[in-house]
């Protein structure tokens, strides 16, 4: 049998958080929220006669991407038309760029679940505006099935981002989908979210026997909507194609549906060639000139971006790699994350307490980092709390689920219930007296040689303090306390 090597491109269409759209100055609107077709006008609408002007927002967001991705940043720009008819589409044509996108030659650093490092390369990104959307809705028997279009989001600033085909497994696209979603959210020009359709990842799989140069036919995969279904619909597209090919079959040139319930790909129409979408230079629009001025100012205000901020949390605070690299998923964590070392610094610590008690409340209650009510210089306050002994670490635990529900401070939560740790050495010597004399037989046991009896002692003093003896204090006051019942 043939072994086949995958080829995968990604297209990757985002649509860009401006407040007005591409072309016009409609506002963009939530696709899923706002009443259909209210955010429209006759350019939108694709009227004769109306001229588009170019949103310079759009464009610096474009450029924000294309920088961040490490592009060529184009100085002279054309917009083209693409031709082709459907009812989501108004012009019969969409206004897009074609042989000069803003961005050429750039390339992302993808991370696989071994750790494996691997860069990709990004041939191009390019401007263009949204379609309406279409709602099919099927008949039942007596009447026939009809289709809503709604035009909303019809002019709303999109770009492409497309890949080289360098992707060569389902996870490697699983991959670089993540990657370039959460530069798009650090660069505050993208929500990523999939389900609403604002982010939309197209691959484009081909296989080629391995060692052979020529490239296969490839299908290109339409409706995943989530970044698991992009990673099982190249999975599955590979395996298909591959059998065919075992078969001495040939893979026909097409895009494909898939499947979400069934798992599975299936064939929508047969592929387009760039020929068959007639472009031509957009009349309306003159030539978009770039200046060097415009590019380095956006360039200087680009935000620290995730791979930086990972190097920087391991040289800077000693956080492990895949600490690091949690905290920096999400910039708002990051950021929060960066407000308790600015009133507690020992990030270690910190990064400890989000990573593993923090984030645990927040999975239990269902709540993102910017809907919490412990605030950052809270949880500073109470590792403080911890730092000064006046609370040990299984209080802390209770006093942060605390803060988590009712908002209080580490400090009142303490105070009010009575929760600081005992760390007078007579109290504590005390406690282990009445424990050690309540316990003859045991004291008698551990002497003779049965040690693990002493996290036993320990756990009594702990219970009869309530859990606020000082840990450190109780071991050290029971080895004093053993050793003169062992003479
Ligand atoms: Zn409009």
């Amino acid at each position: 049998m043939t072994t086949y090597e995958p080829i995968i491109g990604l297209e990757i269409h985002a649509e860009l958080m401006t407040n007005s759209k591409m072309f016009c100055g409609c506002k963009v609107v939530d696709s899923v929220e706002a009443e259909p077709n209210t955010a429209v006008c006759p350019v939108c609408l694709g009227m004769p006669g109306m001229l588009p002007v170019i949103n310079k927002k759009a464009v610096e967001f474009a450029m924000r991407v294309a920088l961040a991705l490490n592009c060529d940043i184009q100085h002279h720009n054309i917009f083209a038309r693409k031709n082709y008819f459907y009812p989501d589409l108004p012009k019969a044509y969409q206004i897009s760029q074609y042989e000069l996108p803003i961005g050429t030659q750039g390339w992302v650093d993808i991370q696989l679940e071994s750790g494996e490092h691997k860069r990709i390369g990004i041939r191009r990104v390019h401007m263009e505006e949204d379609t309406g959307k279409l709602t099919h809705l099927e008949g039942n028997g007596s009447t026939n099935g009809y289709s809503l279009v709604d035009y909303n989001r019809s002019g709303v600033p999109l770009l492409e981002i497309v890949s080289e085909p360098d992707i060569h497994s389902g996870e490697e696209a699983r991959a670089y989908g993540l990657k370039i979603r959460q530069i798009l959210r650090y660069l505050g020009v993208n929500s990523g979210d999939m389900e609403k359709g604002v982010l939309r990842v197209e691959p484009n799989i081909s296989l080629r026997p391995l060692g052979t140069i020529a490239f296969g036919k490839r299908t290109e995969l339409k409706n995943l909507n989530s970044f698991k279904a992009l990673a099982d619909g190249s999975a599955y597209e590979i395996a298909r194609q591959a059998e065919i090919l075992d078969a001495g079959g040939e893979v026909i040139q097409e895009t494909r549906g898939w499947h979400d319930a069934k798992r599975i790909t299936f064939s929508q129409r047969s592929k387009e060639e760039a020929e068959d979408y007639r472009y031509f230079p957009e009349p309306d629009l003159p030539p978009l000139q770039i200046s060097d001025e415009w590019i380095v100012a956006v360039g200087a205000a680009l935000p620290e971006l995730p791979d930086a901020k990972i190097a920087r949390y391991q040289t800077d605070y000693g956080l492990s790699e895949y600490d690091a690299r949690v905290l920096a998923e999400e910039k708002e964590v990051a950021a929060w994350f960066e407000e308790v070392v600015a009133h507690f610094s020992d990030a270690k610590v910190v990064a400890n307490w989000i990573l593993n008690n923090l984030f645990q409340l927040m999975n239990e209650h269902k709540q993102a980092i910017g809907e919490i009510r412990v605030t950052a210089s809270g949880l500073a306050e109470l590792l403080q709390l911890v730092a000064a002994n006046t609370i040990n670490n299984n209080t802390a635990k209770e006093v942060l689920a605390e803060m988590f529900v009712s908002g209080e401070s580490a400090e009142a939560i303490v105070a009010a219930k009575g929760l600081a740790q005992i760390s007078d050495e007579t109290a504590v010597s005390a406690m282990i007296t009445t424990i050690l004399d309540q316990h003859s037989d045991q004291v008698a046991a551990y002497i003779n040689g049965k040690e693990q009896l002493r996290g036993w002692f320990v756990g009594q003093v702990m219970r009869l303090s309530k859990g606020k003896a000082n840990p450190a204090l109780v071991n050290k006051i029971l080895t004093e306390q053993i050793e003169q019942r062992r003479s």
